[in-house]
């Protein structure tokens, strides 16, 4: 792959796995990161495991002070596309600061559409959620399935999906995929890039991985009365390396393309695991206990999606690989070896 592509929010943690699979694959990038929830050493470390370098550029995507600066790296670093994942994740924090995220996750990506337009590079993967699917689906949900976010952070990932496919359909030089990540968890096999969350955690896996490695007491299951199999929510866990090529395969799609398009596509492995068996397979990866109570369900939360991933597999010959036994032992090794995070 000799493609030069942008890569926003690079020092992230999809962010970080999409750079180190690309560049093994050969490409060139610029990463663009402001470090509002991410360490510099991140981009260290992606070197370190391609043994290649970026090209880094410090700014905020979403503040008009830097944008200038933005559209003119990108165009002088003469792309052939980008990636954008740079933006804010926090669903509780969104619902209590939700202008911040309109402001900050759509501001984002209209920087990032503005500047590959004048770099002449129309093509964008969007680093979208299955968040924007509602609770009515039935499972496996596809991409037809209904979509009705249930919070501000949810809506901002929907709103960008649809403000992409207006501009895609306003000019065919637009090439874009809309990727609805499931459950991404796992990390580098290297163990040196991993999920290195602020604070307390919010999502399953960084949890169960801060209980296991002694710097949380014990993990709280959010509800075991949901009419799922053990009465917890079964969501769809895909290994983060999955994902990143998930990307890397989306890209060699849409220059494949010789008319313009904007697709969203389900990035998941199809399956579908419980809290306590995400927990089960944790404590065998880690050989740690994992304490749990059980606490009434969690807001927002819905018993049960996993996705239906065979667009994925039709469109770019894409499919998840690794199990859940490999996210757990992946997951464990970074976070062992890493118990503080980037930080340490
Ligand atoms: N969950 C939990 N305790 C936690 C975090 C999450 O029981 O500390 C549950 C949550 O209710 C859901 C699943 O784990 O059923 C995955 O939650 P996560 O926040 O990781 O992802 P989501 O699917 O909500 O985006």
């Amino acid at each position: 792959m000799s493609d030069r592509i942008v890569v926003t929010g690079g020092a992230g943690y999809i962010g970080s796995h999409v750079c180190v699979e690309l560049l093994s694959r050969g490409a060139s990038l610029l990463v663009i990161d402001n470090f509002a929830n991410s360490h510099p050493e991140a981009v260290t470390r992606i070197q370190e495991i391609a043994n290649a370098d970026v090209v880094l550029l410090e700014r905020d995507m979403a503040d008009p002070a830097h944008k200038t600066d933005i559209v003119k790296a990108v165009k002088d670093f003469r792309p052939d596309g980008g990636i954008h994942l740079a933006g804010l994740k926090a669903v509780g924090e969104s619902v209590a600061e939700p202008a911040r995220y309109y402001s900050v996750n759509i501001g984002s990506a209209l920087t990032l559409i503005e500047a590959l337009e004048a770099a002449n590079a129309r093509t964008i993967v969007f680093s979208s959620s299955a968040t924007v699917y509602g609770e009515d689906n039935a499972n496996p949900v596809d991409e037809a399935g209904a979509t009705a976010p249930t919070n501000p952070y949810g809506r901002t990932k929907y709103f960008i999906e649809d403000m992409i496919k207006d501009i895609a359909r306003s000019d065919d030089k637009w090439r874009a995929v809309n990727l609805r990540y499931f459950n991404p968890v796992g990390a580098h096999p290297s163990g040196k890039i991993g999920e290195d969350p602020n604070g307390l955690p919010n999502n399953l896996f960084p949890f169960i991985a801060q209980v296991a490695v002694g710097r949380r007491e014990k993990l709280s299951v959010f509800g075991n009365d949901y009419p799922t199999s053990d009465g917890t929510g079964i969501r769809d866990y895909i290994h983060v390396s999955d994902l990143a090529r998930g990307h890397a395969a989306a890209l060699s799609y849409l220059h494949q393309q010789e008319t313009g398009c904007a697709i969203d596509v389900n990035l998941g492995t199809g399956v579908g695991y419980s809290v306590l068996e995400a927990v089960a397979a944790f404590k065998r990866a880690s050989n740690r206990d994992i304490p749990y109570e059980i606490v009434p369900r969690r807001d927002g939360d819905i018993a049960e999606i996993y996705a239906n991933a065979s667009l994925a597999q039709k469109l770019f010959n894409w499919r998840a690989e690794k199990s859940l036994k490999e996210m757990c032992a992946d997951h464990w090794r970074w976070q062992s070896q890493n118990p503080d995070g980037y930080t340490d």
